[in-house]
């Protein structure tokens, strides 16, 4: 019996790389650390237009006619973003290989909706790469925020610090000789300590990549973290520009008002609550609105 027929259906119009025919895109981050872009999806689009050419196609599919007065590129990403109709924003992939020190990546896997290929240090030998930060970047603990640092120590302190780091990373050279003495690789490694670097593919369609960078390039999160996520988004802005302004407009320079805080703005009382963390967060966002 014959196979299924395919029938080759050719762009209507010239089209163009959304990479612009590079292998990958870097950016450096800290000391040893980098995010790569090495892929998209879609990669070839119509001349003139951007990735964001596949979630506006998506969601023609579902609104069909109806997009005729939603029929402008631009106009129609902002209004799927707005209102949270989500599924066409997972038609574009995302492809990229980052190094980043162990306790990042810790962080980074528990967004779990990305495909992952991570470095075997059962398999290979744990590079001599550790994740120092500067003197001026060591943070004291934040009075306000009790997962967050701050202000920097004075520079005693900070030598202190660095002294500290450079003690466990010391362990590197107790982990060479204990590799050379016949223990296993995937037992030797358990002593090195978490600013170690590690290495993945990281695999992400876009509304899932935006809930991790709307989470990660929140000033809530650890800064280490916020620099590789700043730097993603540098990557990915270039590629699907339309859905990285509405995300910025909408979401990640947006503000979201709770039930309490609105009948506060309502009736021009103070909010409704004896919560002081809630009641620290309308201030913050009433200085952030100049009210
Ligand atoms: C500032 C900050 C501080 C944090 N502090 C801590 C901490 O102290 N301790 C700690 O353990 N974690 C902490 N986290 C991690 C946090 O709790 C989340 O695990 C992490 O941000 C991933 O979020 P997510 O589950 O929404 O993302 P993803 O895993 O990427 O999931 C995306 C979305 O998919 C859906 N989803 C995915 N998997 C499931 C599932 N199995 N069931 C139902 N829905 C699912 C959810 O809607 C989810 O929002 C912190 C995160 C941040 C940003």
């Amino acid at each position: 019996m014959p196979g299924p027929t395919v029938k080759r259906v050719p762009f209507e119009s010239p089209t163009h790389d959304v990479m612009g025919g590079d292998a990958r895109r870097d950016v450096k981050v800290h000391d040893h650390g980098l995010v790569a872009l090495v892929d998209v999806m879609p990669r070839m689009i119509p001349e003139g237009r951007t990735a964001d050419a596949a979630i506006v196609q998506a969601a023609r599919v579902s609104y069909g006619q109806g997009t005729k007065r939603l029929n402008e590129d631009r106009g129609l990403i902002r209004y799927l973003l707005r209102h949270r109709h989500t599924t066409p924003f997972e038609m574009v992939e995302f492809k990229f290989h980052v190094v980043m020190p162990i306790f990042v990546a810790r962080q980074w896997i528990r967004h779990r909706t990305a495909n992952v290929n991570e470095y075997s240090a059962r398999y290979s030998v744990v590079p001599d790469r550790f994740y120092t930060p500067t003197a001026e970047s060591v943070r004291g603990q934040s009075a306000t925020n009790r997962q967050g640092g701050d202000e920097a120590v004075d520079a005693g302190t900070a030598k202190e610090f660095l002294e500290y780091l450079d003690r466990c990373q010391g362990q590197y050279r107790e982990y060479e000789k204990l590799l050379e003495k016949g223990v296993s690789r995937e037992l030797a490694r358990i002593g090195l300590p978490v600013n170690v670097y590690t290495e993945w593919y990281w695999k992400c369609d876009l509304h899932n990549l935006l809930h991790f960078l709307s989470l990660r390039m929140d000033s809530h999160a650890q800064a280490e973290i916020r620099d590789y996520a700043d730097a993603m988004f540098a990557l990915i802005e270039p590629i699907v520009p339309l859905t990285c302004e509405a995300f910025r407009d909408y979401r990640l320079e947006g503000a979201h008002l709770t039930r309490l805080e609105i009948e506060s703005l309502r009736a021009g009382k103070p909010l409704a609550t004896d919560n002081k963390r809630e009641q620290a967060e309308w201030d913050a966002k009433r200085a952030r609105l100049g009210l």
